[in-house]
């Protein structure tokens, strides 16, 4: 094999791009890693900012001449390392594909390319009365390809699944620089294998999504949502579970504990979260003619519980302002240590008991500070563990505390990952999940994909 030739793909890369789309030396700095503490970066060759996807073909090209290792980017706020650069590799940063293709009422689908904000997409949806349900915590800045690279979930995911769900076609450029679409616009579809649901959370090790279409819903009723506090987790978790037993359907169920109230308090003045609980809840309805009927019911049902306090909320400012606070969960939690490692276990939601007070027991023992919230609805929870990087014993005590919480999701029939990936982080413990005859299959399936290992090679597997 001949060894890499960064100058010689530099000059191919510049003959690809415009100058104004590479970026190289310091000024690629910014784009070296994503949100996670912890994880490594190297120092790319370069980083590009593609317009099409003619041209990330030309540059997968280019890297798959020299074998050279590509990164793609969307807009880094993964938090597993997914996204980092790799030593010498190229970051093919999709950003600047940020344009909405179509919004089609009539087959209620939206084409788009893959560095279109989620927001993004989710109000060009409401703006002709359409509805493009998952809302990651990060929607306002991460892109819908990161979105599928990562199968990412959201607040919404409790009744509207994640956004494997919603994708139906994807434009993809495989690691030979040749460009597929998988997949179909249509509702059903299944010639050849399901390779669309393959490339849902592959983490870019796959190849680079470029385009996507999503199909849409009706829009909802305007939401209505109760939250509620709690003296003790357990009661919280009893009368969540009465929800999910109820024979309505909630669009948000979301958990935080008292180290997480605590946390966004302080992060954002003006959040208000009552203080002083050792658990919250935060439910919603978005139902077409009971949404209000459902929250008074689930009002009841926290009241019935022994909740300490229950706010009814029917106007959209005050739920906002909720879910505002909410969406802190993760920037706070890791403020409030100077470092944090961001867990995303998922477990049956009969485990959630046991996995919080598992959780309890695993901060005291190593006396690491945990701070957990989430998803709870889905049984997918984010311990948010925080350590001050400058003292060794914290950050070894954390990394100890990081993989018995994993071990601990996977003994309760869980996983390592409910939504964010796993990237970098949590590459050790997959192993433990999938064991070696699987973890052996996929390495195959990986192969088939990408033989020379150039797509964000050293991530995921
Ligand atoms: C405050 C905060 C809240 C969050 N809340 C949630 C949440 O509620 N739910 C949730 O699921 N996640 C959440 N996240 C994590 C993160 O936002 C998601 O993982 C998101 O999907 C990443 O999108 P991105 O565009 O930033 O991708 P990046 O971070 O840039 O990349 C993520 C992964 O996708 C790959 N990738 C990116 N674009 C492409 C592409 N076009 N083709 C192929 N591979 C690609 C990358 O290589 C990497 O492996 C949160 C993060 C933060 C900081």
């Amino acid at each position: 094999m001949t060894a890499p030739q960064p100058t010689t793909a530099l000059a191919q890369l510049a003959l690809a791009l415009p100058a104004a789309q590479l970026l190289t030396g310091p000024r690629a700095d910014a784009y070296l890693r994503d949100q996670s503490d912890s994880t490594p970066a190297g120092t790319p060759l370069a980083v590009v900012f593609p317009a099409s996807t003619e041209q990330v073909a030309a540059v997968v090209r280019v890297a798959a001449a020299h074998r050279i290792p590509i990164v793609p980017q969307g807009a880094r706020t993964g938090l597993a390392g997914g996204a980092n650069a790799i030593e010498a590799g190229i970051v093919v940063n999709l950003t600047k594909m940020n344009t909405i293709v179509t919004v089609d009422t009539v087959d209620q689908t939206a084409t788009v390319q893959a560095g279109v904000r989620t927001y993004a997409l989710a109000r060009a949806a409401a703006a002709v009365g359409l509805f493009y349900p998952p809302d990651p915590g990060s929607w306002k800045g991460s892109t819908l390809g990161g979105n599928v690279a990562t199968n990412a979930g959201g607040m919404r995911c409790v009744k509207y699944g994640v956004t494997g769900n919603f994708v139906r076609r994807l434009t993809v450029v495989l690691a030979d620089g040749s460009i597929v679409h998988t997949g179909q616009r249509t509702i059903k579809g299944v010639s050849g294998y399901d390779l669309t649901a393959l490339l849902v959370g592959s983490e870019g090790t796959l190849g680079i999504i470029t385009e996507i279409t999503v199909g849409l819903l009706p829009a909802p009723a305007d939401a209505s949502g109760v939250s509620a506090t709690f003296a003790t987790t357990e009661a919280a978790l009893a009368a969540a579970a009465v929800i999910v037993a109820s024979n309505r359907r909630p669009s948000v169920l979301e958990y935080l504990d008292g180290p997480c109230i605590a946390a966004i308090n302080d992060f954002d003045p003006e959040s208000r979260l009552p203080a002083d609980a050792a658990a919250l809840l935060l439910i919603q309805s978005d139902q077409a003619g009971q949404a209000h009927a459902d929250v008074e019911e689930y009002a009841q049902i926290l009241k019935a519980g022994g909740a300490s306090t229950v706010s009814v909320a029917h106007d959209p400012e005050h739920l906002d302002e909720l879910m505002s606070a909410r969406r802190l969960l993760q920037p706070a939690l890791q403020a409030a240590r100077g470092s944090s490692l961001n867990e995303d276990v998922t477990v049956p939601r009969s485990q959630l008991p046991a996995l919080l007070a598992g959780l309890t027991e695993i901060s005291r023992e190593l006396a690491v500070p945990i701070g957990t919230g989430g998803h709870l609805g889905d049984g997918n929870l984010h311990p948010v563990i925080g350590f001050d990087a400058a003292v060794p014993a914290q950050v070894d005590a954390a990394h100890r505390a990081f993989a018995r919480v994993i071990a601990l999701a996977i003994t309760l029939g869980g996983s390592a990952s409910g939504e964010h990936g796993i990237g970098l982080l949590k590459k050790d413990h997959l192993d433990d999940e999938l064991g070696p005859v699987l973890l052996d299959l996929q390495r195959r399936v990986k192969k088939a994909f990408d033989p020379d290992s150039i797509l964000n090679p050293g991530k995921k597997l």
